[in-house]
């Protein structure tokens, strides 16, 4: 039998709108797990998978990461990811990045192609030319949805936040572990902020003495409770991956938080938790059995 290889994808945590997308979330969530999963049929790595999982979701609309970012109070995309392997704890994150297609993509090039963690501004935006990344004028990540919102939320303070970041966990046939990240951010956020989804250990987490994790939701809540090493901590002291998920996501109430994370232990386990009306999301398990869903009693 071949070592046991999975892959989790999340399309966003957060409460219900009543334009909300959820099932058409969903199957981008499938769509983006398939990606992911033929790369690792392929004999490709857990590194490999999330980056294209996540990749996928960032050229779907659809979602508030890459194309059809939210936009902040000036009206303009400011953009988060990060990436991490289990391997060497290898770990690379971008922040307010305008103008790149792909920012995991910029993100792993920060892990890959430099001797630093996390670039933000225009030292970011030269490795991204370096790198060969793909650029785009900041008004293409625009969506119509997400204009119109940033009118609504203009005249109208205070609307629910909108879910639709974007991550991925997988486990590869090697072994190895990896995690990724991406975000638009919060919708009408103040120019220059920088929510947990770039941030190692908040957004992101991957460990093979453990496993990786992706988390979504309110970033100044994740931030606090360092939500992505929190469950690979819990998990590595020996807690049941379920257990390891939902005490993490426990920790939340500490500061009145809501949010979800995406797991994969390890052995290949994957759970899911959230607080929250929703998080979409979809995953293939050890056997290659697909499965996915939007809300508790969607699938
Ligand atoms: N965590 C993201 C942020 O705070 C937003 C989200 O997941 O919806 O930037």
């Amino acid at each position: 039998m071949s070592a046991p290889f999975v892959i989790a994808v999340h399309g966003g945590a957060g409460p219900i709108a009543p334009d909300d997308e959820g099932e058409a979330a969903r199957r981008g969530c499938v769509l983006a797990a398939r990606a992911g999963h033929a790369l690792l049929r392929a004999g490709g790595s857990a590194l490999d998978a999330v980056v294209e999982a996540v990749a996928v979701l960032e050229d779907d609309p659809l979602f508030n990461a890459g194309t059809g970012s939210v936009l902040n109070e000036d009206g303009e995309v400011e953009m988060d990811a990060s990436v991490m392997e289990g391997e060497s704890l290898r770990a690379g994150a971008v922040a307010l990045v305008r103008t790149v297609k792909n920012p995991v993509r910029l993100a792993r090039a920060v892990m890959e192609r430099t001797q630093h963690v996390f670039l933000a501004g225009s030292g970011a935006s030269a490795l991204a030319r370096e790198a060969g990344l793909q650029e785009a004028d900041p008004r293409a990540f625009v969506v119509p949805k997400m204009a119109a919102r940033w009118e609504r939320e203009y005249n109208k303070r205070g609307l629910p936040p909108v879910p639709g970041t974007v991550g991925a966990v997988a486990l590869d046939a090697r072994g190895h572990v990896a995690a990724a990240t991406s975000t638009g951010g919060i919708s009408f956020k103040r120019r220059g902020r920088i929510g947990d989804t770039p941030l190692v250990g908040c957004g992101t987490y991957a460990d093979d003495a453990s496993g990786a994790v992706s988390a979504t939701g309110h970033g100044e809540h994740i931030i606090r409770v360092v939500l992505a090493k929190t469950a690979c901590d819990l998990l590595e002291v020996g807690l049941p991956a379920e257990r390891a998920a939902e005490a993490a996501i426990a920790k939340l109430q500490r500061v009145d938080g809501s949010a979800g994370l995406i797991l994969v232990s390890r052995t290949g386990e994957i759970v899911m938790r959230y607080n929250t009306d929703r998080m979409a999301r979809a995953w293939i398990d050890v056997s290659g059995r697909e499965r996915s869903a939007f809300s508790r009693d969607a699938l």
